[in-house]
């Protein structure tokens, strides 16, 4: 995802939410912030974050700019280790953070060996993933699966890796099989397990179960799985893909279908995957970047956590539910603003 421009087009909402905004800065209509703010609601203290990010997305929706000039075509070289390395985490019983400062991948230990939430990049699977697995106490050798949410560098470029040294089964959707084959990604894996909605998956005493959220990606997939924190069970709902950055608004007519197409689809997943965590009672949120679902001060916490102390990670089922509520707002307040267009 490009965060830098994220960063920035959230401060631009944040500044016309707070009525700040400068001369020159376009202005959202009511009917868009009235959703803005519905998120806002729904995010919470808890989901701060998530809606400065995903909301922060809808100017380059609805605003036409010019298309900027492609960028350079230069090869992109790899951020400096100092910049993205994380120690791992063990957030569960089952569950392990395995990922990177900004990125998460999410190990899941079974009785038959360990499934992998997300595989983030090339550059850090080995350091983070494999590296992470031995000093947590596991053995990389025991991954299985690797399940990837969707078909972007940061989160399926390390899947080859584990492919190609430890045999895992790569898993992911066919539309984003068919994208990163079409767009020719030097990392993509070899094509293996397809996904397809309601699919389970099954290892020892452990399944999980698949659902396809469209938007993000043409083929994004969202997971529903058990985790255990000693006595206690929970069931933890993984979204799979958060930001609409699929297109910026050229004016065209062409783009403003296409995102329009999206972002539609993008609410009615939302809007789905909202009933499947209501119905399976998810009390666990989690995200494949760590500033959405709270890693960012959840993993820190972990760390110090005591023995009968409430667990970070679950907050409750009410809280999942606002976390889709916040995805669906804002992708209600593009849709408002591209009606008028
Ligand atoms: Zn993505």
């Amino acid at each position: 995802m490009k965060f830098i421009a994220a960063v920035l087009s959230a401060s631009v909402v944040s500044a016309l939410v707070l009525g700040t905004a400068s001369a020159q800065a376009p202005a959202l209509s009511p009917e868009v912030q009235k959703h803005i703010e519905a998120a806002r609601a729904a995010g919470g203290t808890q989901y701060k974050e998530l809606v400065e990010m995903v909301c922060g997305r809808v100017p380059d929706l609805v605003i036409p700019r010019p298309a900027a000039p492609a960028a350079g075509g230069g090869a992109q070289t790899d951020p400096p280790r100092a910049t993205w390395y994380a120690e791992p985490v063990k957030v569960f019983d089952n569950l392990y953070f395995v990922g990177q400062t900004e990125y998460s991948a999410w190990a899941i230990t079974t009785s038959q060996g360990i499934i992998l939430l997300d595989a983030i990049f090339d550059y850090s699977v080995a350091d983070e993933v494999e590296g992470g697995l031995k000093k947590l106490g596991l053995n990389p050798a025991d991954l299985k699966y690797v399940v990837l949410s969707h078909g972007h560098r940061d989160h399926a470029a390390g899947a080859k890796y584990l492919q190609d040294k430890y045999k895992a089964r790569v898993l992911m959707s066919a539309a984003d099989y068919d994208m990163v084959e079409q767009q020719k990604q030097p990392w993509r894996p070899r094509r293996d397990m397809v996904i397809t909605d309601g699919q389970r998956l099954t290892l020892g005493d452990t399944t999980l179960t698949f659902y396809l959220t469209p938007g993000h990606t043409e083929g994004t997939v969202s997971t529903v799985f058990p985790v255990r924190d000693g006595r206690n069970q929970h069931v933890a709902a993984a979204w799979g893909g958060t930001l609409f950055n699929f297109a910026t608004n050229d004016g065209t007519p062409e783009r403003i279908n296409l995102i329009r197409t999206r972002i539609a689809m993008h609410r009615k997943s939302a809007e789905r995957f909202r009933d499947i965590v209501t119905k399976v009672n998810a009390d666990v949120a989690l995200s494949n970047h760590t500033i959405y679902d709270g890693s960012k001060t959840k993993l820190p916490a972990m760390k110090t956590r005591k023995a009968g102390e409430p667990h970070p990670y679950v907050v409750g089922n009410a809280w999942v539910r606002r976390y889709l509520d916040v995805v669906s707002e804002c992708a209600q307040a593009a849709e408002a603003g591209l009606s008028s267009t």
